[in-house]
């Protein structure tokens, strides 16, 4: 076992170990405060004896003195444990720093539905701040119930980066290394865990390279990605993200710093690859990198018939020179759709367009890209683009086609969050749900869920798309 699950820190070890090293300090000291919590708890061990002389009055009078007494033993005992736990924190050599107060922002996510404010947020400087941490709290011992969670950019829905009462780890602090790039045959960049993927791409495109797969949204942190899955409509093509990574360096649950990859520590290379943060932490990764292309040609066309929507994504994903991005949409008792698309595409046949009512109807919708080159005079990508589309089985009105750049395309859902940023509806809560679903269930399943438990989808998107299980 090349590392500990840090969920397992636990706190115990920290009550007795801390409680140890203080009355260490108290018997040198000859401090009187912690002297008398000792004293205490002997009395209290004691009185249940002589208690039994007592009258039932003074009984109950003696019943209430012990439980006052046990509560205000435990709370001292937490406070003392508590303070003593954040100096021996406080004394660690470190070049970030640790916050005690004011950790809100790190009890919220983008969920916005729990809320679990941290014992202490650590601010790194440098991967050694996180190890030296992970190595004390791992000392701590086996007993202790102390969690440990990374943060990156706090856009999980559920909790995930939040520890209650715990330490939470704040990736972003953590800008060390320098991004480097390799534009050798394999191209590649080292980034630090805390980068977000927006800056990878600003950075990548200045040596005309770009990451192969993405996720829809870019303003997360490669480590929050990595610990997930990373998927977008490249990832029929590229496979998800994890897939697109050469090597990590991690802080196993001993504080340990270990570099991983297919070939070296393989085991804890794919355990913390999707891992959900609970076999390591990522300090650095070395992505995969691909030439960049300039403009994206980006295309919406609507089916009302589930099977011919589905027959089409598949189809086009094990295509020939097939299309480079391949997602889909969901859209139940939705009218304004072809109303939204109009501010950003342009209808192929704006008469027949117009006359499209989408009232009531169930519909879905096939969202397509192809990247090109414009200064590559011999690209064909209007023909392939037109010999990709011309087997579909989509409503004809209904072809939307814009032409936008590279970055623009992947930064798209930044776009929208600025819009819903200004409505003020970017912070409301965000239940959510990621299912993947065989390909012989998926007809049952949109038969069951779409237009009768889910009846509207006007609170949120719903997406839908193939991926190939070999990537
Ligand atoms: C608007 C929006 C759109 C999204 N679109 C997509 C999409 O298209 N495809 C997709 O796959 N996902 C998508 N997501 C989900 C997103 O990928 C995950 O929620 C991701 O974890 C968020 O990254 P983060 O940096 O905010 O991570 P956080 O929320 O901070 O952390 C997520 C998890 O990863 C762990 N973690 C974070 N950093 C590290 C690290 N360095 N080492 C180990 N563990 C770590 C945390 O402890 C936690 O368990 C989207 C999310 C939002 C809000």
């Amino acid at each position: 076992m090349l590392t500990q699950p840090l969920k397992s820190l636990s706190l115990n070890s920290l009550l007795i170990s801390s409680t140890l090293a203080s009355l260490r300090t108290l018997f040198s000291s000859s401090s009187s405060s912690s002297f008398l919590i000792t004293q205490k708890t002997k009395q209290t061990m004691k009185f249940p004896s002589f208690s039994l002389n007592f009258s039932q009055h003074n009984n109950i009078l003696f019943i209430r003195t012990i439980l006052i007494l046990l509560f205000s033993c435990a709370t001292i005992r937490v406070d003392f444990c508590f303070s003593s736990f954040q100096s021996s924190l406080q004394e660690l050599p470190l070049e970030g720093n640790f916050s005690f107060s004011e950790n809100e922002f790190a009890a919220k996510d983008f969920g916005n539905r729990y809320h679990f404010l941290p014992l202490a947020v650590l601010h790194p400087k440098s991967v050694s701040d996180i190890s030296t941490t992970i190595k004390h709290i791992w000392d701590m011992g086996p007993f202790s119930k102390l969690t440990v969670a990374a943060r990156g950019h706090g856009h999980s829905t559920r909790g995930q980066s939040q520890a209650d009462q715990g330490i939470v780890i704040n990736m972003r602090s953590l800008r060390e290394p320098e991004m480097r790039f390799s534009t050798g045959r394999f191209p590649f960049v080292d980034v630090s865990a805390g980068e977000l993927w927006i800056n990878i791409l600003h950075e990548s495109l200045k040596y005309g390279l770009a990451p192969k797969s993405w996720t829809d949204y870019l303003h997360l942190t490669v480590g929050g990605t990595l610990s997930n899955g990373g998927i977008s409509g490249q990832a029929f093509r590229h496979g998800p993200q994890i897939s697109n990574v050469y090597q990590l360096e991690v802080v196993t649950g001993k504080g340990e710093v270990i570099n991983c990859s297919e070939k070296q520590n393989a085991d804890l290379f794919h355990g913390v690859l999707g891992g959900l943060g609970q076999f390591g932490i990522i300090t650095k990764a070395r992505i995969s990198l691909e030439p960049a292309p300039k403009m994206v040609k980006w295309i919406r066309v609507l089916y009302s018939d589930f099977s011919a929507f589905t027959r089409d994504q598949e189809y086009l994903i094990s295509a020939e020179n097939t299309f480079d991005y391949i997602e889909g949409f969901v859209y139940i008792n939705r009218t304004d759709v072809l109303n939204n698309w109009r501010l950003s595409f342009t209808p192929d046949d704006p008469i027949e367009a117009s006359k499209f009512i989408s009232d009531g109807r169930i519909l879905y919708c096939l969202e397509l890209a192809k990247n090109f080159n414009p200064d590559n005079k011999a690209d064909t990508i209007n023909q392939d683009i037109e010999g990709l589309l011309s087997p579909l089985s989509y409503i004809r009105s209904t072809l939307f086609m814009s032409e936008i750049s590279y970055v623009e395309f992947l930064d798209r859902v930044h776009t929208s969050e600025l819009k819903l940023r200004s409505k003020g509806l970017w912070d409301i809560p965000h239940p959510w749900l990621n299912l993947l679903i065989p390909r012989s269930k998926i007809k049952l399943f949109a038969q069951g869920v779409f237009g009768n438990i889910l009846k509207n989808t006007s609170n949120g998107p719903v997406l839908i798309y193939p991926v190939n299980k070999s990537k």
